[in-house]
């Protein structure tokens, strides 16, 4: 199969599973996660009609975004989906369009901080750790909903990030644990979503986007509401290990 073909049948699927849940194709926006793959494959994902892009590392992407973007007729949407070292937010910000990878506070003043200089804002999303596995990033909410402590400090740390000026936070991602079914995935989800109801609801903030669902659980996501599915091998193979 090629890219295109690949690209082809995941749109197949995100439609399916809309129908399935009653929503709207157009709610949902495909990446391409195109970590580890070269230039060449995303140009082809491109040519084939992908407009959204996922990376990992600021290394890779360094050398990768602006071959890309030299060599495509339309402008490309980047977005930063692995973890940020704080020293590298900077070129993390000259890099991507949105930040999915959020995971502090710190991180979070730090975005603020270096778009406010440029005079612009960033659009993230925070990455929240609801499976509760222990070698995940993101704000600790396992037990949001029925730890109060938990839910307590999860609170006063986003209500800091939803007052930073230089950050309009989009919504929320997770990352599902890798279940051999993925009907086992839906829990995490559905908790996701329910979180961003409650931080709706609390902060009366607008979170449109939750970033959830990839190559082996992306119509479960769409089932629970997820508005940015993340697929690497589904579009572009097998990676090799690394
Ligand atoms: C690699 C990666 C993906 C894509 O995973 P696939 O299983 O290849 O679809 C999605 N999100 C994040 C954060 C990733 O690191």
């Amino acid at each position: 199969m090629t890219i295109a073909e690949n690209i082809h049948v995941v749109r197949q699927h995100i439609e399916d599973a809309c129908a399935k849940a009653g929503r709207k194709p157009d709610e949902v926006t495909l990446i391409a996660v195109s970590k580890t793959n070269p230039a060449e494959a995303v140009i082809e994902a491109a040519v084939a009609g992908a407009q959204h892009f996922g990376e990992n590392r600021v290394e890779e992407a360094e050398s990768k975004i602006p071959v890309v973007n030299a060599q495509v007729s339309k402008p490309l949407t980047w977005h930063m989906i692995g973890h940020v070292q704080s020293r590298k937010a900077k070129d993390v910000e000259a890099l991507f369009q949105y930040v999915h990878s959020v995971d502090t506070l710190k991180l979070a003043q730090k975005f603020s901080a270096l778009s406010l200089e440029k005079g612009k804002t960033l659009d993230v999303l925070l990455e929240v750790n609801v499976s509760g596995e222990e070698a995940k990033h993101g704000f600790v909410a396992s037990q949001w909903a029925n730890d109060d402590a938990m839910k307590s400090a999860l609170w006063s740390e986003l209500e800091q990030v939803f007052a930073l000026p230089g950050l309009k936070v989009r919504g929320l991602m997770t990352m599902a644990p890798i279940v051999p079914d993925p009907q086992q995935a839906r829990p995490v989800f559905a908790s996701l979503a329910a979180l961003r109801e409650a931080l709706q609801d609390r902060f009366s903030v607008v979170l449109p986007d939750l970033s959830m669902g990839m190559t082996d659980d992306y119509p479960v996501a769409i089932e629970e509401g997820a508005t940015f599915v993340r697929v690497g091998r589904a579009i572009f193979g097998e990676r090799a290990i690394k």
